[in-house]
């Protein structure tokens, strides 16, 4: 069949980007710089990439990066009173608590804790509530990154049937209820699967939209795809290899097969992942404006 379309998140991303340093220059002319807090309770290396990168960000945009750490083995109690602080100061606009946390710290209680005029993760219960509402304040990174694809890529989701592998809170769930809504990028006849689903292959057989987010590595391949079918792959899974690192990236769907089948499809790395980082910046730009009344027309 013809090539596929390939989605390429690195240009949307930055053109997502070069939109929120134009935010960040209307915030300037208010006199106000926005500020993102990333807190960090872990030791784990993944954990500690992923903040140091969403800090370089905010830098290359003109967003104040603030970055608290705090031991693993320390009282839960630490993280509470330093999400307290950070509700607290004017010049933070915007926490983000990086997960996971550590066992002997209740996750829902620490999301609980952070201002939901603040949660630009959108992980809040507030802010969970008013997305499924059709409200949304803050949508969560990695799905709303997603529909910025799917729009930039002009591909039509209303009426289309969709499929969301994977039901997490952060991707499945909040993908699959921006799917459904009655706007654009949305309005898809919407299937949710995960590990309980039997008969995944006809799922997928039918699917105009597959948005694979499921954490296995490439176990989604063309075999499984509908011809023409738009592949979003969400996964971001280390697989041993022979390189510098000893590993390499790959996704939840087989690339090599699935791009034979597929209309269009996102390449990882290279795809949703630059996504999710750019969503955070216009969160937090979002973020400083309705904070201190700055009309960013988002
Ligand atoms: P989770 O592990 O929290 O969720 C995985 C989901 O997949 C679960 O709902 C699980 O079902 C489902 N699942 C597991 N096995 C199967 C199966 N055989 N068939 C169908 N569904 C299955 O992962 P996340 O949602 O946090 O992340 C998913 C992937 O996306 C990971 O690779 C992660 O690294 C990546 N990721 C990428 C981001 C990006 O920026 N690109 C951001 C966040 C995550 P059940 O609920 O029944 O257990």
């Amino acid at each position: 069949s013809d090539d596929p379309e390939i989605i390429d998140g690195n240009a949307v991303a930055a053109d997502v980007r070069e939109a929120v340093a134009g935010h960040v220059e209307t915030l300037a002319a208010a006199d106000v710089t926005p500020g993102l807090a990333t807190v960090l309770m872990s030791e784990d290396p993944a954990s500690e990439t992923y903040v140091s990168m969403k800090q370089r960000d905010c830098e290359e945009v003109g967003i104040d990066g603030i970055h608290v750490e705090i031991d693993a083995d320390a009282p839960a109690s630490e993280l509470y009173d330093t999400i307290d602080d950070l509700n607290e100061r004017e010049d933070v606009h915007g926490i983000l608590v990086q997960l996971p946390v550590p066992d002997h710290v209740d996750k829902r209680s620490v999301l609980r804790q952070v201002d939901p005029e603040k949660d630009v993760d959108g992980f809040h219960p507030e802010n969970v509530g008013r997305l499924v509402a059709g409200d949304a304040r803050f949508k969560p990174c990695t799905p709303h990154g997603v529909q910025k694809l799917l729009d930039a890529y002009d591909v039509e989701t209303e009426g289309a049937d969709a499929v969301v592998v994977g039901r997490s809170d952060i991707v499945g769930k909040p993908m699959a209820n921006l799917l459904i809504q009655k706007s654009p990028v949305g309005n898809a006849t919407t299937t949710v699967c995960h590990s309980r689903t039997e008969d995944l292959d006809e799922k997928l057989g039918d699917a105009d939209l597959v948005i694979a987010a499921a954490g296995i590595p490439e176990f989604i391949d063309g075999s499984m795809i509908n011809p023409g079918a738009t592949v979003i792959d969400v996964g971001i899974n280390r697989v041993d290899a022979d390189t510098d690192k000893g590993y390499e990236l790959v996704g939840d769907v087989d690339y090599d097969s699935a791009s034979k089948v597929a209309g269009a499809i996102t390449p990882v790395p290279g795809g949703v992942g630059p996504m999710t980082r750019a969503m955070l910046l216009y969160n937090t730009v979002k973020a400083a404006g309705l904070q201190r009344g700055v009309d960013l027309d988002l």
